[in-house]
């Protein structure tokens, strides 16, 4: 069952949703050439609890940190720690805040320093992927068709789309129904209602789709070892269309 949500609560997403922006721009700045992914942890865990707010991640099935780091060939779920970033890095940064008992989340993939062409690309393709995705959260199109719009500009930038991982409804919980694939056939699955909120998350690939679950059980990796792009936005249908909530 899709939980929607009143003006109320949508207000109050809207608020947690404000924190998490706040920390994926303030991290902008700070992510650099020898900063450790660790430094990125505890700047964005001191801005959300500054701001009255709790990481949703720290302690999530143990997640350890309060944020996800997600470097290179890592697709997600990566775990802060000592590494230090390198020029030409990628870094997938998501970033999730319980207020006032509702969460928002959203990621963005950031370049650290210079970076290649195909780098570049690649995180262009999956940033319009995503708002191809949440152009198409309206009353009146189906899921499928949200999924349907991603996988699309995903295939025509000539990259593969993450299928082992995928998007969610969200709320009083971090992960409500539905899941929200980046790929499938359009025209199909629930159709959207106003007050309905989703994260919507492409994980899109340099090269193939594969991916595999590291020993440490979290870190998202690659199966070839090439790049992978992770962007996400907490998002409302309203009947004026979508209403994107992690925005500062
Ligand atoms: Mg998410």
């Amino acid at each position: 069952m899709i939980i929607k949500k009143s003006q109320d609560e949508i207000r109050k997403m809207r608020e947690a949703g404000r924190i998490v922006a706040e920390v994926l721009d303030i991290l902008e700045e700070h992510v650099k050439p020898g900063v450790t992914t660790e430094e990125l942890d505890r700047i964005a865990e001191e801005h959300i609890r500054s701001r009255g707010g709790i990481p949703s991640f720290l302690g999530y099935q143990g997640f350890p940190r309060s944020i996800c780091t997600s470097v290179n060939e890592v697709v997600v779920h990566g775990i802060p720690d000592g590494t230090r970033l390198r020029e030409g890095d990628i870094i997938g940064i998501d970033v999730g805040v319980i207020l006032d008992g509702y969460h928002a989340d959203a990621a963005r993939t950031y370049p650290v320093g210079e970076v290649s062409e195909r780098a570049r690309r690649l995180m262009e393709v999956t940033l319009k992927a995503l708002e191809a995705g949440i152009e198409a959260c309206r009353p009146g199109n189906r899921l499928g068709d949200v999924s349907h719009s991603i996988e699309k500009v995903v295939r025509e930038g000539g990259f593969s789309v993450v299928v082992q991982f995928v998007g969610h409804g969200i709320g009083r919980e971090m992960h409500e129904e539905p899941q929200v694939p980046n790929f499938g056939p359009p025209g199909r699955g629930p159709l959207l209602e106003p007050g309905m909120t989703f994260a919507l998350e492409p994980m899109v690939n340099e090269g193939g789709y594969e991916v595999y679950v590291d020993q440490d059980g979290w870190t998202v990796r690659t199966k070839d070892g090439k790049l992978s792009a992770h962007y996400e936005h907490t998002v409302a249908v309203t009947e004026e269309g979508p209403l994107i909530l992690t925005l500062p």
